[in-house]
């Protein structure tokens, strides 16, 4: 036997002199190990609900219960865990989609009533709650159980796309779309901020599925546009969605094209089931083929209405068409989604104006009930000196010239007066047109609003400079200079601040700071006014209206005339989605007007 075995077991005598680990009050001094697993804590403001946590559990000791006091943009549940079922595996601290929950290292706790052990972290406050530095939480960095970034969509670059009007996004291949959504943890807040509610945790699970002719039953439950909207809806449901916390969310709006691009015409009407309509008698008018016109028009024909849209223009869809640029949403999209509506019975009379070719009274007196959706298209002023001249242009009619192929002459240098959407579409689109003609761009567009709060969406300011465009932000418009008639270009003061301490619509200036944009052309896109001049007066004194000049509507859009309903932009804009909400949501009011046996 070796030295070292024969003295190993006197070592043990080592210990004599150290603290014995006996503990005298078990109860009271136990205290876990740093990074021991104990009960739940949860930062409620952080958590929106999303229900992964309760999904991943495999002993079911989570349920998502109501919440008081939650934010907008969350389910407005949170997690209560049932101790009885609980193992501290911590899963659902691994997966949680906003890092909101924790485990701490506390383990002990008295109590005799068991219900005490079903509690909502961070809402039923806990001694453990304010010691953050002890327990269980997810390591950062780390596997995550979701990739964080979106799946990318191959688009035209900016030399191909900068003097043609073709799409620019390409659309996803089945493998994209699916690699996509199997990102979505189906919690559904996103239907809940989606103006037409879509169901699309649903639709999304059906491209899991590969089952795409569910998904279009799916997204036609609440949208007949989905060709047009998978391009250009606002996807407010995109900004509240929960992987966005941690990562990119889901590009839900590209997922709804993918359906839509995969499932060809011919066969939505088998797919929809929408094949043997049955007539109820009754026939409704609608003014004007926009986004809200279509959606009511669509669900009134399923209904089994007789349906007749009147358009004043030579086609149909409104500023999907006439405003809308090809690049971002191609006539032959729209021209899908129309069609399939027009294929259930719809019918709709071009060139007419209602107003002139024929009274809104009249329509009342012909038909079972009206509705009208006839959208945003005056265009509004600064008023600035110089800004009457001929040569100074209203956006919505420049972008509808271009839809109508009407001449004009596209000049050399164009200055935009806006920091819009509808000012990059306007911008984007006159360096098109330049770009295809003189074979470089020189269009400025000057917004009031500073850099960081460019009303425009980020992506349409990067892609508008990417095309060559000169966007400046924190400019105010103060002058067009004219000179033999024509403009030569607009002066500016640097804008620092728009409102005042109350909050009030305010700009103030440095007189200073000035600049002069050159142009030969001056187009204004500070936003778009109404024109409902089609309601006489007498009607008028029937309606009730808003501040805003709106009429005042119910939930359903019926006016004070009881056979008249309005939505879209005129309403509750400002978007596409809205409008087919309004259209939907007045369908349903319709019909529960004229068969309230329903
Ligand atoms: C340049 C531009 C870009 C936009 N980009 C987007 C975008 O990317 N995403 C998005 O979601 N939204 C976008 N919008 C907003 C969107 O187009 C509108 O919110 C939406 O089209 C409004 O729908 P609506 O049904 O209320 O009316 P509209 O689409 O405006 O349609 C109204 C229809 O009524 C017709 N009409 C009007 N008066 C009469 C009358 N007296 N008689 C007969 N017909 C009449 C018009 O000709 C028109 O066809 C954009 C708007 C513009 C101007
Ligand atoms: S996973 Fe996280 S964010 Fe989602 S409900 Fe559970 S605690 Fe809240
Ligand atoms: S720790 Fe594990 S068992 Fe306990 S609630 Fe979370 S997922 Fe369920």
């Amino acid at each position: 036997m070796d030295l070292k075995k024969l003295l190993t077991p006197f070592t043990a005598w080592g210990n004599v002199t150290k603290d014995p680990v006996t503990i005298k009050d078990p109860l009271n001094e136990r205290p876990g190990a740093d990074r021991y697993r104990g009960f739940h804590r949860n930062d409620v403001e952080a958590c929106v609900g999303c229900g992964s946590c309760e999904d991943i559990c495999e002993n079911e000791a989570i349920d998502l219960v109501p919440a008081k006091d939650t934010k907008d943009g969350d389910s407005g549940l949170r997690p209560m865990i049932d101790y009885g079922r609980c193992c501290w595996c911590a899963l659902c601290v691994d997966v949680c989609t906003t890092n909101s929950l924790t485990l701490s290292n506390e383990y002990k706790w008295i109590s005799t009533d068991p219900e005490d052990f079903r509690f909502i972290p961070g809402i039923d406050k806990k001694d453990w709650d304010d010691n953050n530095d002890k327990g269980w939480k997810k390591p950062e960095p780390n596997y995550e159980f979701y990739p964080l970034d979106r799946v990318h969509m191959d688009e035209l670059s900016p030399e191909e796309r900068g003097d043609s009007f073709i799409e620019m996004m390409k659309g996803y291949s089945k493998e994209q779309a699916q690699q996509e959504a199997d990102r979505c943890v189906e919690c559904g807040i996103c239907t809940a901020t989606c103006p037409a509610h879509m169901g699309i945790p649903e639709y999304i699970k059906a491209i899991r599925n590969d089952d795409l002719e569910e998904g279009l039953r799916i997204l036609y439950d609440t949208n007949p546009l989905p060709e047009i909207c998978g391009r250009i809806c606002t996807h407010k449901c995109e900004t509240v969605c929960t992987l966005g916390h941690k990562g990119d969310p889901l590009s839900i709006r590209w997922l709804k094209r993918y359906i839509a691009d995969q499932n060809p015409s011919e066969k939505y009407k088998e797919i929809l089931e929408a094949e043997n309509l049955q007539p109820k008698g009754k026939k409704v008018a609608i003014i004007g083929s926009g986004p809200s016109g279509l959606s009511a028009a669509h669900y009134l024909a399923l209904m089994g209405y007789e349906v007749k849209i009147f358009e004043k223009l030579e086609a149909a869809g409104g500023m999907m068409r006439y405003g809308i640029p090809e690049y971002r949403l191609p006539y032959d999209q729209i021209d899908k989604d129309i069609n399939y509506i027009l294929s259930l019975g719809v019918e709709i009379q071009y060139n007419v104006n209602i107003g002139t070719d024929i009274t809104l009274e009249q329509l009342g007196k012909d038909y079972d009930a009206v509705f009208s959706g006839t959208g945003l298209h005056l265009g509004r002023s600064t008023g600035i000196p110089g800004s009457d001249n001929e040569h100074v242009y209203a956006s919505p009619d420049l972008l509808r010239w271009v839809v109508e192929g009407k001449e004009f002459e596209v000049p050399e240098s164009v200055v935009v007066i806006g920091g819009g959407n509808v000012a990059m579409d306007i911008t984007r689109t006159m360096a098109r047109l330049q770009k295809a003609k003189y074979g470089k761009v020189q269009v400025i567009a000057t917004a009031l609003e500073k850099e960081e709060n460019l009303p425009a969406d980020l992506e349409e300011v990067v892609e508008a400079r990417e095309e060559g465009c000169d966007v400046n932000a924190g400019w105010a418009p103060q002058s067009i200079e004219i000179k033999d008639g024509v403009p030569t270009g607009l002066h500016v003061v640097k804008c620092n601040s728009l409102f005042d301490g109350e909050g009030r619509f305010n700009p103030q200036c440095d007189m200073d700071a000035k600049e002069f944009w050159p142009g030969t052309m001056i187009i204004e896109s500070i936003g778009q006014g109404m024109d409902l001049s089609y309601i006489t007066e007498e009607m008028k004194e029937k309606l009730e209206f808003g501040p805003r000049g709106r009429v005042q509507t119910d939930e359903y859009f019926q006016t004070g005339i009881d056979w008249l309903f309005m939505g879209g932009d005129i309403i509750e804009g400002p978007d596409v989605i809205h409008g087919i909400a309004n259209g939907h949501k007045a369908a349903v009011g319709i019909d529960m007007m004229l068969n309230p046996e329903n």
